[in-house]
């Protein structure tokens, strides 16, 4: 089953390479991300392997299903950048990794916003400097604050329940509420105008569809209490950043934190520290105070990653016999 992996990197090969029936595969493993360009290196293989950032819009699709490629698996849960449509059409078959672990994602998650919060990467700087002071390192407590959870699937229900834990009144809005879940750990479901005006922390845990795309946005944002903390882990453009900085400016936000990005394509995951910034806004987020980012890396656990391999490898091979695909990984 000659397999090409797309934006691969050192982990992807090893928790890959390790998972059982690995060796089944015949891997070819490639740093470049999946564009319409680079589909063309594509040619020879059976399936291709795709992450957050490789584009599988129709072009690309065409180019891959061109050159004799029949299946795209994506090792992630998020699908916004598959053109579900043109694949149909094309007689591709898409498989995904539904779960994998969303621990890995709402722990992440918590500590992005305590890490903040507690201004602990600013006190990191500082005393590894010699600079003992504590001024200007004042957060507040989790602890009877109301926390906004958007989206209470499987990484909203683990992170509200971890809120919870931290004694916060979680307060949660979903289309589909789930209310034997919300009764058991004591969440509220409320509308969403209502989750705007109440929450000291909104976290977003919902799908990028054209819908929710820019949920975030100046309206939305000029219902939030004053001074309210935002935090994204799921897909950057549920955020639009033009208004997110005026509100950060004006202090209608008083703190974010960030491991996903608009345009984080082509940036994320790449070492361009020997690079001049091209993206002004993300260099203005990087600069703000009271901003935290990381690089998509809230998926990045061990338990995640050997999880995502042994669901992809056991695809590859199921799709290699012409078997069924695992439960809920097809779409
Ligand atoms: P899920 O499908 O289990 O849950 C998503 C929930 O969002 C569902 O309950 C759904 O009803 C709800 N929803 C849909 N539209 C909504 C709307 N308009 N408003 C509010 N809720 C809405 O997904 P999940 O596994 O919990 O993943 C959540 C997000 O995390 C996804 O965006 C996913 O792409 C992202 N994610 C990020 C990382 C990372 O490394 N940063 C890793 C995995 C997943």
């Amino acid at each position: 089953m000659k397999t090409i992996v797309f934006d691969s990197k050192p982990y992807d090969r090893e928790y890959l390479q390790s998972a059982v029936g690995s060796s089944q595969v015949d891997w070819n493993f490639q740093e470049s991300r999946l564009t319409p360009e680079t589909a063309k290196i594509a040619d020879g293989s059976q399936a291709v392997c795709i992450f957050v950032n490789d584009l599988a819009d129709r072009p690309t699709l065409q180019s891959l299903a061109k050159q004799g490629v029949r299946l795209v698996a994506l090792r992630c849960a998020g699908f916004n950048n598959v053109d579900l449509v043109a694949a149909k059409e094309l007689g591709l078959s898409i498989v995904r990794v539904p779960a994998y672990s969303p621990h890995a994602v709402a722990e992440h998650t918590v500590g992005l916003l305590m890490t903040l919060n507690r201004k602990i990467h600013r006190a990191y700087n500082r005393v590894r400097e010699l600079n003992f002071s504590i001024n200007g390192l004042v957060g507040f407590d989790i602890f009877g604050k109301t926390i906004g959870i958007i989206g209470t699937g499987r990484i909203g229900q683990i992170t509200a329940q971890i809120f919870r834990g931290f004694g916060a009144n979680v307060i949660a809005y979903d289309p589909f509420p789930n209310s034997t879940w919300a009764n058991t750990y004591g969440v509220r479901y409320t509308s969403l105008d209502d989750l705007f005006s109440q929450s000291d922390v909104l976290s977003l845990h919902l799908p990028l569809t054209p819908e929710t795309k820019h949920l975030i946005n100046s309206t939305t944002l000029a219902r939030t209490k004053r001074g309210v903390y935002l935090v994204n882990t799921s897909r950057g453009k549920l955020i639009e950043t033009t208004a997110l900085i005026a509100a950060i400016k004006t202090g209608q936000v008083g703190g974010v934190a960030l491991d996903v990005y608009e345009e984080e394509e082509g940036v994320f995951f790449h070492d361009l520290s020997g690079i001049v910034p091209q993206d002004q806004e993300l260099s203005q987020l990087l600069i703000f105070p009271n901003v935290l980012i990381t690089s998509h890396q809230a998926f990045l656990t061990q338990e995640a990653l050997s999880e995502i391999a042994r669901v992809t490898v056991e695809n590859l091979l199921r799709f290699h016999r012409q078997e069924a695909f695992l439960e809920g990984t097809s779409l």
